[in-house]
């Protein structure tokens, strides 16, 4: 099912919580709305599922106006950030819920439940209780649960942050191969730009209740339409050259011509350590995993940090570095 939100905004008293959204959602894509907390990532989400309605602008389904529709009959799953299994069920209750409020008869509602908890491997658990389930396994439940009317549309809500790191990778992996294999049109709601980018088709960064940019992940990275965008993707985060003159921009960045531009951004996996550039102050050496992170100063007060290779040793305490035209950002606006 393709999606289109045409104009969409979305007012609480003072509050635009969503302001003038236009996007479309190619049918079976995965999409990830990503953005700071409050820019109004879930708000969009629940005008999805019917369950805001817009103030202004309409939500088309396969070209259908689906608007003023509500959420029972907009054939959409939803995971919620908690899940909100019911305690007291088992997980083959819990799954087969949705298909009982729907009127399904009970054998056939257990079938179909029994089929959704095949497709995300927990079909060896619908005696247990919530209560006896890890968070991964919660979590599938959830999607099983989300999954079981058939649905076109899925929309998950931070369905990861209540996993612990390790289980945030695989649980995320997980969804994404699940939504794959039923080719099912997903919106996934994160505040975590590392998620989003790995998981997703295509972005789409939110700030402020605007749309400030999307498409596919890597453009995300290597074509941000502003610093908002360099600062917010990529970890850690890039480097904005605020106190550098004409000149020293030049020994920094050899090749950057004649160049107009308010702000210029660097990341720190496009720097390297040479025999000239600018010179800078070796501070602050991290060991990230495979990785050194190392922080420099130069004598404006300008920092950056740059990825070095992994057994790099600093004889010296100043040491230059440089970037190549390619690899830097400029921005015409803050
Ligand atoms: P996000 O999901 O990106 O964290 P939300 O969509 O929850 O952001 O919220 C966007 C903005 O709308 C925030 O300023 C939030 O306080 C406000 N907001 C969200 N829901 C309501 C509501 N039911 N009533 C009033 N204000 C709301």
């Amino acid at each position: 099912m393709s999606i289109e939100l045409k104009n969409i905004s979305m007012k609480f008293k003072d509050t635009m919580a969503v302001n003038d959204l236009n996007l479309t959602i190619d049918s079976g894509k995965l999409v990830s709305l990503l953005g700071p907390s409050g820019c109004g990532k879930s708000t969009t989400l629940f005008m999805l599922a019917g369950l805001y309605e817009p103030t202004e602008g309409s939500i088309l389904f396969n070209g259908k106006d689906v608007t003023k529709v509500v959420p029972e009959k907009r054939n959409i799953g939803m995971v919620f950030q908690n899940y909100a299994l019911y305690p007291h069920m088992s997980v083959l209750k819990n799954i087969a819920f949705p298909l009982r409020m729907a009127k399904v008869g009970r054998k056939e509602s257990m079938e179909r439940a029994v089929q959704a908890a095949k497709l995300v491997e927990i079909n060896h658990l619908l005696d247990r209780k919530p209560g006896q389930l890890s968070g991964g396994q919660q979590q599938r439940v959830a999607i099983a649960r989300a999954i079981v009317r058939e649905p076109e549309v899925l929309l998950l809500d931070e369905p990861l942050s209540n996993l612990d790191a390790k289980l945030r990778l695989t649980m995320r992996e997980e969804i994404r191969e699940i939504q794959q294999r039923l080719k099912i049109t997903t919106l996934f709601v994160t505040h975590d730009q590392e998620e989003a980018l790995s998981i997703s088709d295509q972005v789409v960064l939110m700030k402020d209740g605007h749309l400030i940019q999307h498409g596919d992940p890597r453009d995300m990275y290597d074509l941000p339409n502003s610093r908002f965008v360099a600062e917010f993707i990529g970890s850690p985060t890039i480097n904005v050259v605020t106190a550098l003159n004409e000149a020293e921009i030049k020994e920094l960045v050899p090749h950057i011509g004649a160049a107009r531009f308010h702000s210029m951004a660097v990341r720190p996996e496009d720097m390297v350590i040479s025999s000239s550039g600018l010179p800078v102050r070796v501070g602050l050496v991290e060991k990230i995993g495979k990785d050194v992170l190392v922080t420099v100063e130069h004598t404006s007060g300008q920092r950056f940090k740059v990825f070095v290779p992994k057994h790099t040793v600093f004889n010296q305490d100043i040491v230059h570095i440089q970037a190549r035209r390619q690899d830097i950002h400029l921005f015409d606006n803050q």
